[in-house]
């Protein structure tokens, strides 16, 4: 499968991780759109949100983002989860991601 981030979790092309363990990666964006951008992704490949329906994972994913936030120093300033589901939401990579973003004042409705 030609899926970039099944390359990063297997390291046949580089990233800056953040956090790992056996179900859940995380490392920051290439192209950050805030101080801290970070993208959570589960290590087995689900195309988006639709396709997932293992609800410990979900939930283990959002355990991980809580820690990363804390870890980073930004749980209590604040910080955005953003999940883009298909094309209108302006979803990119069909591995499923969330985008952990912090360091700055965010503003909404996003755009
Ligand atoms: P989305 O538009 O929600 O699908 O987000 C895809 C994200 O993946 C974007 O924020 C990209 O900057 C990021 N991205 C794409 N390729 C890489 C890469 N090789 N390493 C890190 N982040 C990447
Ligand atoms: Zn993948």
């Amino acid at each position: 499968m030609n899926c970039v981030f099944c390359k990063i979790i297997n390291k046949e092309i580089p990233s800056r991780i953040v956090y790992e363990d056996d179900k859940v990666l995380a490392f920051e964006d290439i192209n950050p759109q805030a101080p801290t951008h970070i993208l959570v992704i589960p290590k087995k490949h689900f195309s988006n949100l639709v396709d997932m329906d293992d609800k410990e994972l979900i939930g283990h994913i959002f355990m991980v983002i809580k820690k990363i936030a804390k870890d980073r120093g930004v749980d209590e300033r604040g910080f955005r989860v953003v999940m883009n589901c298909n094309s209108e939401a302006g979803q990119t990579v069909y591995h499923t991601h969330f985008h952990l973003l912090a360091g700055r004042k965010m503003h909404w409705p996003p755009g």
